[in-house]
């Protein structure tokens, strides 16, 4: 029954997903292996897409041509655009997503998908042939005993390798609750020459809402205008549900304190470092021993459901001290438990055996994407999933890779970081991990990234044509603004409704949409003209418009810096083989660079350990 696929993509989470949706739209045959055909796309975890810095990486996945965001979109329950207070830059859409409406959506677009075949089958080992420039990747080997051959393979195990779950003193095998963990691999990829290592992570238990108090907690209603994710024509939500907001208490801690002596965390059971910034329960009442409560966020699992996730509360202490627990929480003091959090502990790759592309350094053809690459989020899976499926496709058309630079997208800084700096704790997104932030907006993904995905063949002509139509539209909009003067008669009204100080003679609107509270929707309320003018345009043009003039000071300051920046990045050392034949470097920049090989000096600037003057060295040593 099979053929040879150009590329197979070994993991339908997250990462794979994107993979095997990216390879098999810019034409290449794909075989999606996953264990369980009935899991397509679970969330292991909470049941929310985006948030800070991931609903960034969300708008650049669908401006990429992803499926992420349409499927967020079409499956969500509950629109937040976080941190709205703040500067743009900051601006994060979050929602809150149904459960099993995601995976079974993710499954629909797939099965849609042309050039998408499925296999339920777990893969036990890669079939690795010596090529010209060493050993490459030619297929895998599944539990069936089935040999199946492919010129790329995408390796997205997620949680699944060596997976070991630990509730209280009991632990066991397994990738996710009630699914086993997957074996062969990474034994083989270590006789292969890979390193390995071991991360963990956690989940809260699930309950009954039909058992909460909901009066006693703090309601936390959606967006009133909901925005939505996708660029493509996804309808924003009509009606939401809430979540709601409780609280930790003494009592709380006191009687999870009474399971620390059966914690496999804390009794040493758990080797693997767990994501710092999403502590268990445990950890927060011991790191933070001083705090008197704890936020618990109470989220819906669905539309249809009456599943409740308890965010905030992840745990792997014993059952019954969960349940005693939850129990003294506002609001919870019938609590029904679905089932008990756990923590997992499983296998990662430390990343640094990569190259910018994903694919492996060791065996070429071979790409890792995923959590298999020491991140965490769905998000951060997501992009890799994109970003391999698309170089995989690349590799099998003997095209150069594409690889994102970090002034382009959060997926550049993402992949840059992990391939640069490496990670030995889960690796999640940050706004603070990108420099170029306010280039890198969720307002602005589409005008970003999604030329480039028509030039991959992962963005129709129609969606180009859009997006050249908002970048004119949104010039069109600057450019009357610092064109057009306004009398004080006209906007003094406005000006002192929002506490701000009138003008006393004729002024461009450029000079007033600078303060902190004015509006391009404020404005065009005071002004007729105004609103005829703008009335043209899309709410998205208006939105995108404003940040430009608002901040238009930084976002030219960011730009000469990135200018400067791209002269190093464009300096290739691929061509250095052996860094040690370079004597002027520190002997730690000759360890680190041998082991990181990087692409370009930029990337060699950003490793840790490498100093100005190693950059000094490398750029005489290249005849500047
Ligand atoms: P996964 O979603 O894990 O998917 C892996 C896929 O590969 C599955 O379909 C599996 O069946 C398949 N597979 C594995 N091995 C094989 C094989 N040999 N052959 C065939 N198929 C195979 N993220 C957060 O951001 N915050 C959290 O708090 C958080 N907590 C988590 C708690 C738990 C218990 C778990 C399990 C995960 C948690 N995550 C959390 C992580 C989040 O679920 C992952 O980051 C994300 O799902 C990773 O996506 P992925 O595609 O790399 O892998």
């Amino acid at each position: 029954m099979f053929k040879e696929y150009d590329v197979i993509v070994v993991g339908a989470g997250h990462a794979g997903c994107e993979a095997a949706a990216a390879a098999a739209n810019q034409g290449s045959s794909v075989l999606l292996i996953t264990m369980n055909m009935q899991t397509i796309a679970q969330m292991s975890c909470n049941p929310a897409m985006g948030g800070i810095a991931k609903g960034q990486i969300v708008r650049e996945i669908d401006a990429l041509g992803g499926y992420s965001g349409i499927i967020s979109d079409k499956t969500a329950i509950q629109f937040r655009m976080l941190n709205r207070s703040k500067g743009p830059a900051m601006w994060s859409p979050r929602v809150q997503s149904d459960r099993l409406r995601f995976a079974e959506e993710w499954r629909l677009m797939l099965e849609q998908t042309p050039n998408v075949d499925f296999w339920q089958d777990m893969v036990k080992e890669l079939i690795i042939e010596e090529g010209a420039d060493g050993k490459r990747a030619a297929g895998v080997i599944t539990g069936m005993g089935i040999e199946i051959r492919a010129k790329s393979v995408v390796l997205t195990n997620g949680t699944f390798l060596n997976g070991i779950i630990h509730i209280g003193e009991k632990q066991f095998g397994g990738g996710r609750a009630s699914e086993s963990a997957s074996k062969g691999i990474t034994e083989q990829l270590i006789k292969l020459g890979f390193e390995s290592g071991r991360m963990k992570t956690g989940t809260p238990p699930r309950i009954d809402g039909r058992s909460l108090d909901y009066s006693k907690m703090e309601e936390q209603k959606g967006d009133e205008n909901p925005s939505k994710f996708s660029y493509t024509n996804t309808t924003a939500l009509s009606e939401q549900r809430s979540c709601y907001i409780t609280y930790t208490n003494e009592a709380v801690h006191e009687i999870l304190r009474t399971g620390f002596e059966k914690s496999p965390m804390f009794q040493g059971r758990i080797k693997g470092l767990g994501p710092r910034y999403c502590p268990s329960i445990e950890d927060k009442i011991t790191r933070f021993a001083e705090r008197e409560r704890h936020q618990i966020f109470v989220e819906p699992e669905g539309w249809n459901t009456i599943e409740i996730y308890v965010n905030g509360f992840s745990t792997s202490l014993p059952e019954e001290v969960q349940y005693k627990a939850l129990k003294l929480i506002p609001g919870f003091e019938h609590v029904k438990m679905f089932r008990p959090g756990y923590a997992i502990e499983y296998d990662y790759f430390p990343p640094h055996q990569l190259s910018l592309s994903l694919e492996t350094k060791h065996i070429s053809n071979l790409f890792f994407a995923g959590q298999i690459n020491g991140t965490t989020g769905y998000e951060e899976a997501a992009c890799q999933g994109l970003m391999a499926g698309i170089n995989a496709h690349l590799k099998v058309e003997k095209k150069p890779a594409f690889v994102l630079q970090r002034s382009e997208a959060y997926i550049g800084v993402l992949i840059d970081d992990l391939v640069t700096k490496g990670t030995d704790e889960p690796y999640r997104m940050f706004t603070s991990r990108a420099e170029y932030r306010i280039l890198l907006r969720q307002d602005n993904a589409d005008i970003r990234l999604t030329p480039k995905a028509f030039e991959l063949g992962l963005a129709s002509k129609e969606r180009m044509r859009r997006v050249e139509e908002k970048m004119v539209a949104s010039k069109e909009i600057v450019k009357y603004i610092k064109e057009t003067s306004i009398d004080p008669s006209t906007i003094n009204d406005y000006l002192g409704s929002i506490e701000s100080s009138p003008i006393n003679q004729r002024v461009k609107l450029f000079s007033i949409i600078s303060r902190p509270n004015v509006s391009i929707n404020g404005l065009r309320q005071a002004s007729k003209e105004l609103e005829e003018f703008i009335s043209k345009y899309d709410e998205e043009c208006v939105e995108q418009s404003e940040t430009l003039l608002k901040y238009e000071g930084y976002i030219e300051k960011e730009q000469e810096m990135v200018d400067k920046q791209v002269r190093l990045e464009n300096l290739e050392l691929r061509h250095i083989s052996d860094y040690k034949a370079i004597p002027s470097l520190s002997a730690e920049a000759k360890d680190k660079l041998n082991k990181v090989k990087p692409q370009t000096i930029g990337q060699a600037s950003r490793i840790g350990g490498i100093s100005p003057a190693d950059i000094s060295v490398l750029m005489v040593y290249m005849g500047r």
